[in-house]
Parts: C-alpha cells; structure tokens; sequence
C-alpha cells in the first residue's frame, strides 16, 4: 500500500461518519459523471436539453453494455491505457467494463477500507476463494508482509484447502458463501479457528452464516459488489447491517417504471460516481431490494434489508458429497463458453443434469466438452448430463438463476 492509498481509506471512512461531507462529496462526482457522459455516444443526446438531475437519465440495461462498451466510453480516450475488466455475466452472458487508474485505484481501496472496518489487520493472510480460472498475482504490498492473500480455486479439493490454511496459519476466508460453507462443514472434524469470514457474490444463507460462525468461531459479514461496480456495500461489525457506499455509488430502488421508490421491494438501479471513463448512470444490475432501518452503529450510509436474486443452489451428489454451485459453472472455461448466449443448469435428480443452452448466432459446438466438465466438477460420479438448445431460459425474478437443484436434501 503507498501513501495515495492510505489516504483514500481514510477519507472514505471519514466519510462515513460525516453525513454533510458525505453529501458535498456526492454531489461533486456526480458532476464530474454528467460531464463525463455528455461525452459518450449513448448519453450525449439527452445533453440537447438541460440535465439536472439523475431522474433526467434513463434506466439502462445491462444489454446496452455488454451489445456496445465503446458508446459508453468518453470520446478522446485511448482504450490501450484503459484497464479492462471482463465480467462473468451472471446472467449467462459475459460484458467488459473499463477504467482508468484512478478509479481501479479508489475500487481497491474500497475493497481494503471495507476489510479493515470488519476488524481485519494488513498483517492477516486471507484465503480467499476464486472461481475464475487463474491464480491472481500477489500484491505488491505482499512483499512487505502486508495484505497477504493465498489463492483457491473452487475447484480446488477442500481437504487440501484445509491443510495449507493450516500449514500458513491463516486468519480469515473470502469468497463465495456456498464454498466457504462447504471448507467450515469439513473443519468441524479438527477445527481451526478465523479472525473472520467475509462473503460475497451469492446469498449468503442464515444456514450457511451459522455453520461457518460455529466452525470457525469467527464473525461472518456479508459483502455486497457486482463486477461492474465494485464493492457496492458491507455489513457493519455491530449490527450486521448492510451499508451502501454512497461515497462511490448512488443505489436506487425503483419500480417497473423506472421511478425511485422508498419502501418495498424494488429493482436496483447503479450510478457509478467513479467511473468517468466509462460513466455508467442508472444502469440495472438485474438485482431486487428494498430498503432498511437506519442503523445504530453511527454510520450515515443507508441501508439495504434485503437483496434477492442472487441464490444457486448447493449441489447433493448421487453419494450425498455436496459441491458449490460454483463448480460447475462454465463461465471461466475458456472454449466451452464460446457460442453460448445464456445457460442453466437443472439438476432433476441426484444422477441427472439438463444444461439449457440458448447459443450465440455462430451456434454452440463444445457439447462434449461441457459433459466432460460437468462431469469432473461433479467428482466425475455417476452422473448424466443432457444438454437441451432452447431459445427461452426461466427467470426469477428479474436475475436468472444459473443453478437449480430440484434435489431437496437439507444441507
Ligand atoms: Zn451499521
């Protein structure tokens, strides 16, 4: 960490507590944003007529983005000295984000700011879960026995996990619940125990949250973030209330007609205060909440009562061994993801899988190599596995589900 990062811890959490600073804050980057988007192609005609306020812009979807990043980025940059951000797509489909330094900069400081509030030290090494299909580099930091991480792949064997969290005395986990779950079901034989485990990019379960506290005998907080954004929020050390940070995104929950709503459950709208070289304003993240209580840690951020639209389901295998969901999704395999524009995945039964497939205009050509995929993920047991080419894949709510299990074992 260099000093330019240090600062911008402290002024976030500054912010944090100062409601007034908080709001001169926003109000200055969302100028800069409705500058920044008077020079993109897809905003710049609603700069014909004066633009006032967030409600002058309309709710773009995710579509947009992904269809055509360049309208969103701002005319005159070079996108060689951009950083590009490739998302998984959680709806199936996958979309690239880019940003400048400054604002990957603030990001990962969000990221460490948020780490600190739940009571980690930089001296703690952090295992942490990936799905994607490498190992990310060390920090630089890390050198200097600062904000350690040791990296695993969900693919990764949990009793191997296990013992190198042993082995490197590791003192926290991050990363997917359903996994973190599945590592805290295997440490109760012998267990260790975390500082903290801290969650994200799945719904984080009341089963799953009491499993890996019990385990671990440790805190649990929950992480709320999207590819696109960042971390958009986290749950406070005193009351587990999920905070928005309002000092880098404006959330809105709005209605089937696009109007900002106080109460009940709504979609989640996103305005990245940010990102100026790729301003994305109003722009639905394919989530449902609703709005909570104010909190009485002190904070001024609002608070989100609920997110839905997150949840695949834990996988029971013919033998009762469970796996994440996020073992068997094909996102991050390379080949087997190309010509496929949206999948599902069903398990019907312990021994039978159906993959929906709805495939690009090129048409999906890796069906055996999906089987084979699938089929290792699920510890290559007795399983069959049948792709089905469908033109329509079932939502619920507004976020489709990449992985149901129709296979009811209590985990
Ligand atoms: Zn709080």
């Amino acid at each position: 960490m260099n000093l330019k990062e240090l600062r911008t811890i402290l002024e976030i959490k500054r912010q944090w507590r100062d409601t007034n600073l908080l709001k001169k804050v926003q109000e200055e980057q969302l100028e800069k944003m409705f500058q920044a988007a008077s020079e993109t192609e897809y905003y710049k005609h609603l700069f014909e007529s004066p633009v006032d306020s967030l409600s002058d812009f309309p709710i773009t979807e995710k579509n947009k983005v992904r269809d055509n990043p360049d309208s969103f980025i701002r005319n005159g940059i070079n996108k060689q000295d951009l950083k590009v951000l490739r998302t998984s797509g959680s709806s199936g489909k996958p979309m690239k984000i880019y940003s400048d330094m400054e604002s990957s900069l603030f990001r990962k400081c969000l990221d460490d700011a948020s780490a600190l509030e739940k009571g980690r030290s930089p001296l703690d090494v952090i295992a942490r879960i990936e799905a994607r299909g490498y190992y990310q580099k060390p920090r630089f930091d890390s050198k200097f026995g600062l904000f350690r991480n040791i990296f695993f792949h969900v693919n990764e064997d949990i009793g191997n996990i296990l013992s190198i969290m042993r082995k490197k005395k590791v003192d926290g986990l991050g990363g997917y619940p359903s996994m973190i779950y599945l590592i805290a079901k295997a440490n109760m034989e012998n267990p260790i125990k975390l500082k903290s485990a801290i969650c994200g990019a799945e719904m984080l379960t009341k089963d799953y949250r009491k499993t890996i506290e019990e385990s671990f005998s440790c805190p649990v907080f929950n992480m709320y973030g999207c590819w696109e954004f960042g971390p958009l929020g986290w749950e406070c050390p005193e009351e587990h209330s999920l905070h928005i940070n309002t000092n880098s995104v404006i959330l809105e929950i709005v209605d089937s007609k696009g109007n900002a709503k106080n109460s009940g459950l709504g979609e989640v709208v996103l305005t990245s205060l940010r990102n100026t070289t790729m301003p994305l304003i109003r722009y639905k993240i394919g989530d449902l909440a609703s709005w909570g209580k104010e909190c009485s840690c002190g904070r001024s951020l609002p608070v989100l009562k609920s997110i839905e639209g997150r949840c695949d389901d834990m996988i029971t295998l013919p033998s009762g061994r469970k796996i994440t969901p996020m073992k068997i999704l094909v996102e991050y395999r390379g080949d087997i993801y190309k010509g496929i524009s949206e999948y599902q995945i069903i398990q019907e039964r312990p021994d039978l899988f159906v993959v929906k497939v709805i495939p690009t205009k090129d048409g999906f050509k890796h069906e055996k190599e999906m089987i084979d995929r699938i089929k290792e993920a699920c510890l290559n047991e007795n399983v069959t596995i049948e792709i089905e080419i469908v033109d329509k894949i079932q939502k619920i709510g507004t976020k489709q589900r990449r992985v149901i299990s129709k296979v009811k074992i209590k985990n």
